[in-house]
């Protein structure tokens, strides 16, 4: 089998995706341009510094563009935040004192079961430190609003949004579906501090959630942010007073924002922000092109190739370990970086279960690049993300799939 027709109708679906796209690669471009152009960006700022960082204007600056593209009062853009995780444990560890009540719409991200530490006892969590926490219980696919407003009170000190679906078969969070569960907190918990988990949402659609009411958001540099070329990093963004907490969490308190320097050149994270909505789209594009050849070869795809996207992962229901396996093995060999080697899966820090990690990155772990991550778990879920080009989606994908028939796995 060559799968010629599957192939060629699943490349139809990224065209007639791309059509609809391009205004809004246009206009996201077009206001990060704008910020650039506002802060008056020069060579100077796309440098390095060194020691406490006094007065680097590179990094102030971005920080300044950042808040000014996210609608936000202001923002830490930091190459010292260690990973998404670390960036939503600042957002967090900033806003929560000890006897506050934290409430999360639906079950968290993996790695933050352990920042919160209500499973388990975990040394430092929110929990050991004295905070209240508690789950609502949603239905993504069909959302109660009228729930989320009945589980709340006025007592809620802050309530957590997930935009993405992480590694969850659920759907992710339109910003119109964020901007009516916001709506829907406000009615029960109007003081509530709302924090967007944004990890994998950035510059999929046309606003961001401080558009639509959140008070802060969070998000990794190896991600959509970043654009593929920030080497690290990651972000908080939204009220003032809350950003600076996270600061003071950061770094000290009374030294906040006015330390970290920047140790790899700012060209990095300037330039990978300014490509970012562009990157965000290629994503996208390697995203469609696998949800419609796996669909036409008959598994379950999430979401479907013309389903309305609002993060950058697909996930493909491949129901055995084999194929599982199979499938992260092969955008693993057809990687620039680290093609010879086998992905197995491991026991991770932070998640529940063994996870299998496909990517063959020019930063490593970088998921804004072609990467493939599942649990080891029934019924064997994939979650593709990422892809700097879709040209290098559609090549891998495709002959992961001629490795996978080879095998007779289909
Ligand atoms: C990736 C991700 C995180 C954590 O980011 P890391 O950089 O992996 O620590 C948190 N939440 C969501 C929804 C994510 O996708």
């Amino acid at each position: 089998m060559n799968y010629t027709k599957e192939i060629e109708i699943a490349k139809d679906y990224v065209r007639e995706f791309s059509k609809n796209r391009e205004d809004l690669e246009e206009n996201l471009t077009e206001k990060v341009l704008t910020a650039f152009r506002n802060h008056r960006v020069a060579d100077m700022h796309l440098k390095s510094s060194t020691g406490y960082g006094y007065d680097d204007v590179g990094r102030d600056t971005l920080e300044e563009i950042v808040a000014e593209v996210f609608k936000a009062e202001s923002a830490l853009l930091r190459q010292q935040i260690a990973s998404g995780t670390h960036a939503i444990s600042l957002a967090l560890f900033g806003a929560l004192l000890p006897g506050d009540e934290y409430v999360s719409i639906g079950t968290p991200y993996d790695t933050l079961q352990k920042v919160i530490g209500a499973k388990n006892h975990v040394p430092c969590s929110l929990v050991e430190m004295g905070v209240r926490y508690r789950e609502i219980d949603v239905d993504f696919e069909n959302i109660s609003y009228e729930q989320i407003t009945s589980e709340l009170n006025e007592d809620t000190k802050l309530v957590g949004i997930q935009r993405s679906r992480g590694y969850i078969w659920r759907n992710s969070l339109s910003i119109t579906e964020i901007g009516k569960i916001i709506e829907a907190i406000r009615k029960k918990a109007p003081k509530a501090i709302v924090f967007v988990d944004n990890c994998y949402g950035e510059f999929v659609e046309d606003r961001e959630p401080l558009e639509v009411g959140a008070d802060m958001i969070a998000g990794s540099l190896i991600k959509n942010a970043g654009g593929g070329l920030a080497p690290s990093g990651g972000y908080i963004a939204g009220r003032k007073d809350l950003v600076d907490r996270a600061a003071a969490r950061l770094t000290a308190p009374g030294i906040a924002k006015e330390v970290g320097s920047s140790l790899s050149s700012q060209r990095l994270y300037y330039q990978g922000f300014f490509m970012a909505p562009m990157i965000v789209g290629e994503a996208l594009r390697g995203a469609v092109f696998t949800a419609a050849l796996f669909n036409e070869l008959g598994f379950e795809v999430s979401p479907k190739a013309t389903d309305g996207r609002y993060d950058i992962i697909q996930g493909i229901r491949l129901g055995t370990e084999e194929r599982l396996n199979a499938f992260c093995r092969g955008i693993q060999k057809y990687a620039p970086v680290d093609s010879y080697v086998t992905p197995v899966g491991w026991d991770m820090p932070g998640y529940n279960s063994k996870v299998i990690m496909a990517a063959g990155t020019f930063v490593q772990g970088a998921s804004i690049e072609l990467s493939a991550d599942a649990p080891v778990l029934e019924p064997f879920n994939v979650f593709l993300q990422g892809g700097l080009s879709h040209k290098h989606t559609q090549i891998a994908v495709t002959n992961t799939l001629y490795d996978m028939a080879e095998q007779g796995l289909l």
